[in-house]
């Protein structure tokens, strides 16, 4: 008998992220096409992707102009060389990004995945500090329930258990700092309405340890695996002055923040802040090709320019570099973000979102705190809304949803009991209406009102 595309998959295919015992109760959906928010599986059945595929997919899926941009590089010249060499998306996209990330970043390091940037921008804290005659700074400050990345590096500034817990022993030895919660804060106080308090910890790990610490990376606004979790600008704008007055590097991760998500362009806008690093990916090429790009001042840079015989050079390289697809593609996202007004019809649409889906949930049994940036919208259910607990993980009721959601048509794949929108900023509001109403009908299948 001939095996379906399903089988075949399993047969051979390892999923990211997954216990793949799971595949054999929730197999995979297999995708023929795209186009815009929805993803067609080959049996017709469609998904609204509601969380963008894994936050990337800024403009839809099969966006035409992004389409076009590509094939056109594609016919040109779909790769070379980085070292050396350079090509004119390259060139247009650098010039590009000078002009819409924050003012201080003016130099741009291409590499080919989140991670990576990530990976790129410690080394360069570390080798900055090495060459400029501060050697002993060897160690980097990261938030508790952080997430950078997958690669060991990444890791080691990462904090969330479930990815980093294991690997302990193959880490760096760093130092996590008790981030801001705001929907359980231990100071009592309200994420819209606090001078924040716990902004203590940061100050008290900088006295102890600033010296010996080249950067201190953070998720700008949203520590987005860690369950969306949102805090205040203020946070960043007090982070940012005591890096200055320790001498610490900031590096502000908007691989997941990036490109609108927040409702800005970038996170580090909302307070006011330019970090010293900047890493970028996911929305960059809209979601289509793996790209991302480290963003330095010229202060960093210059540390690296001399002879070649000082050694100074930042010798780090990933082979994809400046793929220029994937730079054709970003200039693409870029034009339509601008001649679409992108962001301004992605705000209206967020204020209209939150207010939608606080009618739809807001009052059910389980749902804790429904909170929102930009058109991300997260969903906290819990045990108790008064107490705050926690639903009992082993239960996996944000899974349970998801998998009923799938059967309705919606990709609504949660944070542990975290359910979210993160999509697609050109969605509509009749697309956002039908993702509301699969996500009401998901949870109360699972989670019906007493
Ligand atoms: N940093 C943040 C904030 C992320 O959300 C992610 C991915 O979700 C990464 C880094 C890692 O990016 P990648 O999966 O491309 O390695």
């Amino acid at each position: 008998m001939t095996k379906t595309w399903e089988e075949r998959d399993l047969a051979h295919i390892w999923h990211p992220c997954s216990q793949m015992k799971d595949y054999e109760t929730l197999p995979p959906m297999v995708i023929d096409y795209g186009e815009g928010v929805w993803l067609y599986d080959i049996h017709g059945k469609r998904y609204l992707d509601i969380v963008s595929s894994w936050w990337a997919n800024l403009l839809g899926h099969c966006n035409k102009d992004i389409n076009d941009a590509i094939k056109a590089q594609l016919d040109r010249l779909e790769h070379v060389i980085f070292a050396n060499f350079s090509h004119r998306p390259a060139i247009e996209l650098a010039e590009k990004l000078s002009e819409i990330t924050p003012p201080k970043l003016t130099k741009f390091h291409f590499n080919d995945n989140g991670s990576s940037a990530v990976e790129a921008a410690l080394k360069m804290c570390f080798q900055f500090y090495h060459q400029t005659g501060k050697p002993e700074k060897q160690r980097f400050f990261c938030l508790t329930e952080g997430y950078h990345g997958e690669t060991i590096g990444a890791l080691s500034v990462g904090s969330m258990d479930l990815f980093a817990k294991l690997y302990q022993p193959m880490m760096m030895d760093n130092i996590h700092v008790e981030a801001p919660d705001c929907y359980r804060c231990p100071y009592g106080k309200r994420r819209d309405a606090c001078a924040c308090e716990c902004f203590e910890k940061a100050e008290q790990a900088f006295a102890a340890h600033a010296h010996e610490v080249a950067a201190m990376i953070v998720e700008p606004l949203l520590q987005g695996s860690a369950g969306m979790r949102i805090y205040p600008p203020l946070y960043l704008k007090k982070l940012r002055a005591l890096c200055d007055r320790y001498d610490v590097k900031l590096i502000a991760d908007e691989i997941a923040t990036g490109f609108g998500r927040t409702g800005t362009m970038f996170a580090c806008a909302q307070a006011g802040i330019s970090p010293d690093v900047m890493c970028l990916s996911k929305g960059l090429t809209g979601g289509y090709l793996p790209m991302s790009v480290t963003c330095v001042t010229d202060e960093i840079y210059d540390a690296f320019y001399d002879d070649y015989g000082t050694g100074h050079a930042f010798v780090h390289s990933h082979t994809y570099a400046g793929n220029p697809l994937g730079c054709a593609a970003a200039l693409a996202v870029q034009r339509v973000m601008e001649e679409q007004g992108i962001l301004e019809t992605a705000a209206k649409n967020a204020a209209w979102l939150t207010r939608e889906l606080g009618e739809a949930l807001g009052a059910h049994p389980q749902v804790g705190e429904i909170r929102h940036i930009g058109l991300i919208h997260a969903i906290e259910l819990v045990r108790d809304p008064q107490t705050k607990e926690p639903l009992d993980a082993r239960r996996r009721t944000g899974y349970a949803i998801y998998q009923k959601a799938l059967s309705l048509g919606l990709v609504l794949r949660p944070l542990g009991d975290v359910l979210y929108f993160n999509p697609p900023l050109n969605i509509t509001r009749e697309e956002l209406s039908l993702a509301i109403e699969m996500t009401v009908e998901a949870v109360h299948a699972v989670l019906p009102e007493r």
